[in-house]
């Protein structure tokens, strides 16, 4: 590392999926992005590594009840969360994880302990043994608003394909994507991911989402990703994973994403993802119609909550 400290970034996002129009979702979902951009990015001012940058953004996220993670998250078929959480340090090279764990506050939590232990992908029976030897206190991540969607699916036997991507007030044609995901630069030039979710929403138990794999949450020294959208999309193209191998073997992120996305489009794909790269640049796409997203370049804060419908890629 030079003696120059590098110019932190952050990208943050609630979800990718349909309009938020006539909802008035957009200025109270960019309030809450750009609250917790803030926060994180005066962390990473402090010197904060990229890895806990990732963690103290993911648990605002998670304790946010609008996105659906932690607090907040969907319910699956029978009534029941369960969340999963993934944190990928770039500086080791190191994948940790959680699949389909249930009460709890802030499943990223369990993927940061997990990061230093021999075992680092643990799944509901071990994830819930974890949490009793740790002590951590029992939550009940359910809130009344996403009580009543699943009602009201119930009644309709569950004929979306996910879950609304925001919990609102305004119930009826809510379908769209949840999932929450923060990716950051720090000022020692290391890169960190992390993904965090209440899964698609009324799918069947024991339904694994891509968010607790490398195919929707990856990073290495070159780059970091967190993906959003139908998790079996994100498997299939294995995104996180692919964006950050362009980019390892030269692409920049920019043509990374725009690559990487084009292809996602040709195979009718619906989905999203946000990415930082080693070299400063911050990049976002997306085939859904929506993507959620808000960042920090270390000049300015900006956001993708407006973009036109249909295939889109952005850098700055
Ligand atoms: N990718 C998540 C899943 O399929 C859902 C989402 O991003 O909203 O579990």
């Amino acid at each position: 590392m030079s003696n120059h400290p590098v110019q932190p970034k952050l990208i943050i996002h609630g979800g990718a999926g349909s309009s938020l129009k006539g909802k008035g979702g957009a200025e109270a979902v960019r309030k809450s992005l750009y609250h917790i951009v803030e926060t994180v990015y005066e962390q990473l001012l402090r010197g904060s590594s990229s890895k806990d940058a990732v963690i103290l953004g993911c648990q605002l996220l998670e304790d946010d009840p609008r996105f659906n993670a932690g607090t907040g998250s969907v319910l699956q078929s029978d009534g029941q969360v369960r969340m999963s959480a993934s944190l990928m340090d770039g500086a080791s090279q190191r994948f940790s994880g959680v699949i389909n764990v249930s009460r709890l506050k802030n499943p990223i939590y369990l993927a940061q302990f997990l990061q230093d232990s021999a075992d680092r992908v643990l799944s509901d029976y071990g994830a819930a043994q974890l949490l009793r030897e740790l002590n951590i206190p029992t939550h009940d991540p359910l809130t009344d608003l996403r009580l009543q969607e699943w009602i009201q699916e119930r009644a309709g036997n569950f004929n979306k394909d996910m879950a609304g991507v925001i919990a609102e007030a305004e119930l009826a044609d809510s379908a769209g994507r949840g999932t929450i995901g923060v990716v950051a630069l720090d000022q020692a030039g290391h890169v960190a991911a992390g993904t965090s979710t209440g899964g698609k929403g009324f799918e069947r138990i024991g339904r694994v989402s891509d968010s607790a794999m490398p195919a929707g949450n990856y990073a290495n020294a070159w780059a970091g990703i967190s993906c959003t959208g139908i998790g079996e999309d994100i498997i299939d193209e294995c995104l996180a994973a692919r964006i950050v191998v362009r980019v390892t073997d030269g692409a920049s992120l920019e043509d990374a994403f725009h690559r990487s996305f084009v292809e996602s489009q040709q195979h009718q794909r619906d989905l999203g993802a946000i990415g930082v790269a080693q070299s400063g640049a911050i990049a976002w796409g997306k085939t859904s119609e929506i993507l959620l997203a808000a960042y920090h370049n270390g000049e300015s804060i900006g956001d993708t909550l407006e973009l036109p419908e249909g295939m889109q890629t952005g850098s700055c």
